[in-house]
């Protein structure tokens, strides 16, 4: 099974790509995750990214796209995975579907985590990431026992460089001119659906699994 998951920054579309993962059984593709790592670890890419990641502009098309080339070669993506953060422009999109059209795949969901943007500064300026497990908490929705440590693992809680507020503005102006067109490429397929963005996680996750099956 092979799932596009979109939305604006913030929509929630990590942490039901990574439930979602769990429960079928196959990889989440995250092109935000593998270009922090590489910056992290101080590869080409992530030197080629680090500018327009602390922007929160986009990362040119073509080094996102040999990304994903690479990742869906690997054995783990043979029986399907999710794309969470990717294609997040009309020509990413384009290039997805020449690349799994020459594998003889094919998408079979797009879902479209739909939000008020509104919300979204909030939601996203209050979030933080276990540096060891993933877990993900908020300032407001879901606050740790302990400030700043991981309940599940105990591991030290972080906030992403990039999840400060002038940063998340750029991210949503961002998303609105390059990247919400493209459900409209998806939008005639009969692959897409919609979700309510605006339910609480459990919801989503409830109704993103009934379109999934
Ligand atoms: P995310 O974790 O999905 O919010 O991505 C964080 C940042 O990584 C974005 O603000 C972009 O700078 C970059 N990025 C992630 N995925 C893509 C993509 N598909 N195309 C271009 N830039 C991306």
């Amino acid at each position: 099974m092979k799932v596009i998951l979109l939305g604006p920054p913030g929509a929630g579309k990590g942490t039901q790509a990574r439930q979602l993962a769990e429960k079928y059984g196959i990889p989440q593709l995250s092109t935000g995750d593998m270009l922090r790592a590489a910056l992290k670890a101080g590869t080409e890419v992530g030197l080629k990214a680090k500018a327009a990641m602390e922007a929160g502009a986009l990362v040119p098309d073509e080094v996102v796209v040999g990304i994903i080339a690479d990742r869906i070669q690997e054995a783990d993506c043979q029986k399907g995975f999710i794309l969470d953060g990717f294609p997040r422009t009309v020509p990413q999109a384009q290039e997805l579907d020449k690349m799994l059209a020459g594998r003889g795949m094919a998408i079979d969901h797009v879902i479209d985590i739909a939000c008020d943007a509104e919300a979204l500064v909030a939601r996203i300026t209050g979030r933080s990431t276990c540096s060891k497990c993933g877990e993900g908490y908020h300032a407001q929705h879901k606050k740790p026992a302990q400030a700043g440590i991981c309940d599940k693992c105990g591991g030290t809680l972080t906030q992403r460089a990039d999840d400060n507020e002038e940063t998340v503005r750029n991210r949503l102006t961002v998303y609105e001119a390059q990247t919400a067109p493209v459900i409209g490429f998806y939008r005639p397929g009969g692959v897409f659906k919609e979700v309510d963005g605006m339910a609480d996680m459990g919801a989503v996750f409830k109704a993103l699994c009934a379109i999934l099956g």
